[in-house]
């Protein structure tokens, strides 16, 4: 059974099909799903989905790239949601310098980003960390904050093994997907070969980021089947051993999962 960590099923393109495909989950290997709030509306279908779908849960969070849509009010609405028994992390959080080139719009990332880590470690909560192109002050970020004491993952991970390993070192898991199984991810590759199994997390980021051999069409969990194929073939294990480990990871992680 898969246990998949970061979906985005509130998505208008799972509109066509959204109870179908979530339907057929189960009967496909899919035993739990976290779906992942991006903004305001994203976590407001989110709290709608989990209610729907007995084995799925929700991170509440507002994403880098989308925090105009915070205020204290959100903030304080959030915390609220935070108690419901079927929220289990505060996500996506983080910092996008890939999108955001403002030095200004740089600087209130970092701070909503430290205010949903805070609200994170307030409520007992592990995040789920959204960091593109902001290698380092992600780092110092979450260093300068004691990170080490919110337990967390790094979701689409991109940086260097160096990184991963800095991560590790305070207790982060490191979230692989569809990118591993990509010709020229090569680095990504490298990274899963050499960080230790017990921190890693199966991810789609669904409908981003679809694996070969479907690169390019919308993901969806289902497609976890090639991503655990790959990282078992770059370790030299079997899938079953894949499935098992990034399963166990993640219930600890998330550890208000049933
Ligand atoms: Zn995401």
């Amino acid at each position: 059974m898969i246990f998949e960590s970061h979906a985005h099923y509130d998505d208008k393109r799972f509109d066509p099909d959204r109870e179908e495909l979530l339907s057929s989950m189960p009967e496909h290997g899919i035993e739990t799903i976290i779906n992942v709030g991006s903004d305001l509306e994203g976590v407001k279908k989110t709290l709608d989905l989990i209610q729907q779908y007995e084995y799925m849960y929700g991170a509440v969070g507002i994403h880098p790239s989308e925090i105009s849509d915070l205020n204290e009010e959100i903030y304080e609405w959030m915390q609220e949601k935070c108690s419901l028994p079927k929220v289990v992390s505060i996500g996506e959080i983080g910092l996008d310098y890939y999108w955001e080139k403002e030095e200004e719009e740089r600087r209130n990332q970092r701070y909503w980003f430290c205010r949903q880590m805070e609200l994170a470690r307030e409520q007992n909560l592990p995040v789920i960390l959204h960091s593109r192109d902001a290698a380092e002050d992600t780092l110092k970020l979450v260093q300068g904050i004691h990170g080490e004491q919110i337990p967390g993952v790094i979701h689409c991970f991109s940086y260097s093994t160096e990184m991963a390993k800095e991560y590790i070192k305070m207790g982060y898991y490191i979230g692989i997907g569809g990118v591993v199984t990509f010709k020229n991810s090569r680095k990504l590759k490298e990274t899963v070969a050499q960080i230790p199994l017990e921190y890693i997390l199966l991810e789609t980021d669904c409908p981003y980021l679809s694996p070969e051999p479907e690169r390019g069409k919308r993901n969806s969990s289902r497609n976890l089947v090639y991503v655990a194929e790959e990282i078992a073939r770059i370790r030299g294990i079997s899938y079953e051993e894949v499935t098992k480990a990034t399963r166990e990871n993640a219930r600890k992680l998330f550890s208000k999962v049933k």
